[in-house]
């Protein structure tokens, strides 16, 4: 090794955290040197390659820039979505500006649907119009010469997983609010998933033509949600719109067009290929037919896709109009054929030189998710645990009551806490109302928690949360939760555990042993009996005694485990009253994941 030792590859632009990762120290350190030489860095701040060099150099490694040619995974690490990590990982001078991708969301019935087409129809060029009768889940419209992407993600709940990805995927978001029915629970959602994923809102006040409609009073409320319009001297774009009568269509434009500018909407049409799943289907003649939306290189006929898990070359490659095409840059919804399994929407898709190298790619990704299902994402005490390590300065809740009155408090006691301490709650969502697979999907997206008062979680939000890694804790008593939060943020909570039952043993005989007490001469009639876990002792369906394995033998062994169908005797740290027809469960306790 030798001098190679001291040399480490570095990305053009890396957070602090992955920094630290990189030179094996901790982001504390790294902000110190940072800081010593007048940088002021968060712990999820991108800093250039020459500070990172800085740092380095300071720890006596030396900094070599990433080659490009290297064949890299990327991850879902900090909180910046994949997609911006992959693009800051290129050299900025290759960046150059690309069209702003649009996703609509809002409250159901509020218009999407119709503004979409509204969009469609008026900025379309004449004729091409009626050509579009396929869908395909995106489209591009030109206005004054600029193009202007629009992911067309379904309303419809069950893809709210997909539309917490879009939020993630687009550059801006509108967000439909009818001027006649003002802010709705969806649109508090729709709110919370832009501002998770930290996207410019710009709002669309539908139905201006209905005579019912009350602007000032939407505009209060969307005020009350942190979105203040900004002819009140707020920064939210607030354009009154008529879907069905076609009003307002180019203002609403020209405000994407200008939030555009002022973000740093960018790609490297050279660059790495890669971009998201919007859609994918199996069509009976074509085979699998993908929507691929291309975040950043130049997609080719003929290039090896890996999207998610399915690998494939594209054989035949369609604009959103369905008419054949070579090649796809920046913001371009595309549609391919090629891929031999349906990719998932909202997985990452990228180009690699062969299908072997894909492959490759593929297994290593199925290695790295079977170490991380058995880690958590974000229970509170790992958060808190990051917090006391400096790694984590912000905690995102959701909270979710059974009614609206007891939100107030919560959310009050909250921010007291959060002005007290050194760390930022957020809360991106609260809500009255059972926990569902939104919020979790939330939690997930923006590595928060969700806390429940009173409430329960919905079966698919319980299986979601398990998925995902996702914390829900519920509570009955508004000061147990805010003394949770209080005592997590000092880093002092107890992890939350649950039993899982992992064997059972019938007691038939019972026998006692000088020096040792009485024995349960046992038969194990489900699942195994192991000497490390702790055992109930049931009699009917009473719990009489709980307590820990003192012995366990089988044919006068010693042994760890005992399995179905074998007997055993078991000895139980204080406890000897065994009855012949005792049940004795025996339970592991895991981390309460949930
Ligand atoms: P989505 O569920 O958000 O996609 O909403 P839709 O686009 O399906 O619209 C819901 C209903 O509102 C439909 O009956 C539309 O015709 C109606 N609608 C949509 N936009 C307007 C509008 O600008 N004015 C009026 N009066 N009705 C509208």
């Amino acid at each position: 090794m030798g001098d190679e030792a001291k040399r480490v590859q570095i990305p053009y632009t890396i957070t602090v955290r992955d920094l630290a990762k990189l030179l094996q120290s901790n982001s504390i350190q790294v902000m110190r040197i940072l800081m010593a030489n007048g940088v002021m860095a968060n712990i999820n701040q991108l800093v250039d390659f020459d500070t990172a060099a800085i740092v380095a150099s300071e720890m006596g490694i030396e900094a070599v820039p990433e080659s490009k040619e290297q064949v890299e995974e990327f991850k879902e690490t900090g909180d910046v979505p994949l997609w911006r990590q992959i693009i800051n990982k290129e050299d900025p001078k290759s960046l150059i500006p690309r069209p702003p991708v649009v996703t609509i969301l809002g409250h159901v019935d509020h218009g999407k649907t119709s503004l979409l087409d509204a969009i469609r129809h008026t900025n379309v060029a004449v004729g091409e119009a009626g050509g579009i009768t396929q869908h395909i889940g995106a489209y591009q419209i030109e206005n004054k010469g600029k193009l202007i992407t629009f992911l067309d993600t379904p309303g419809h709940a069950a893809f709210s997983a997909m539309r917490a990805r879009g939020a993630q995927g687009a550059d801006i978001v509108v967000l439909v609010v009818a001027a006649n029915d003002g802010v709705m629970p969806q649109t508090k959602e729709a709110i919370s998933h832009a501002k998770a994923a930290q996207v410019p809102i710009i709002v669309a006040l539908n139905k201006i033509d209905r005579s019912d409609a009350n602007p000032d009073l939407v505009k209060k409320q969307l005020s009350e949600q942190g979105l203040i319009p900004d002819e009140w001297g707020g920064n939210t774009m607030v354009v009154p719109v008529s879907a069905k009568q076609r009003i307002g269509i180019d203002d609403l434009m020209e405000a994407i067009l200008l939030t555009a500018e002022n973000s740093e909407i960018l790609a490297n049409p050279k660059g790495k290929v890669f971009g998201t799943v919007i859609e994918a289907s199996i069509d009976p003649k074509k085979g699998v037919m993908a929507t691929l939306l291309v975040q950043n290189g130049t997609l080719k006929m003929g290039d090896v896709v890996l999207a998610g898990q399915s690998i494939g070359k594209i054989r035949a490659m369609f604009d959103f109009r369905g008419k054949k095409i070579q090649k796809a840059g920046p913001s371009t919804p595309v549609q391919i054929m090629g891929l031999t399994e349906v990719p998932t929407a909202g997985d990452i898709f990228q180009v690699y030189a062969s299908e072997k190298e894909a492959r490759a790619v593929v297994e290593n990704a199925k290695n790295e998710a079977a170490l991380k299902s058995s880690t958590p994402k974000a229970t509170l005490e790992e958060l808190f645990a990051k917090f006391k390590a400096g790694e984590a300065k912000e905690l995102n809740l959701i909270i979710k009551t059974d009614v609206n009155g007891s939100l107030e408090p919560i959310i009050n006691s909250i921010n007291d806490l959060s002005k007290e301490g050194e760390i930022k709650i957020n809360i991106l969502h609260a809500e009255a109302g059972n926990i569902s697979e939104n919020d979790v999907m939330l939690a997930s997206a923006s590595h928060g928690v969700v806390i429940g008062f009173n409430v329960q979680a919905d079966p698919v939000a319980k299986k979601k949360a398990e998925n995902e890694g996702v914390s829900i804790r519920i509570y009955d008593i508004i000061y147990r939760l805010i003394e949770d939060i209080e005592k997590a943020l000092k880093g002092m909570l107890e992890p939350e555990f649950k039993e899982t039952v992992i064997g059972r043993a019938e007691v038939l005989t019972t026998f006692s042993i000088s020096k040792v007490g009485t024995i349960a001469g046992c038969r194990v009639k489900e699942g195994d009996i192991r000497r490390n876990c702790k055992v109930h002792v049931k009699r009917g369906n009473e719990i009489i005694f709980t307590g820990e394995i003192s012995s366990l033998k089988h044919e006068k062994e010693d042994v760890k485990e005992v399995k179905t169908g074998l007997d055993c005797g078991i000895g139980l740290k204080g406890f000897e009253d065994f009855k012949p027809g005792d049940i004795l469960e025996a339970f592991v306790l895991e981390r309460f994941g949930m």
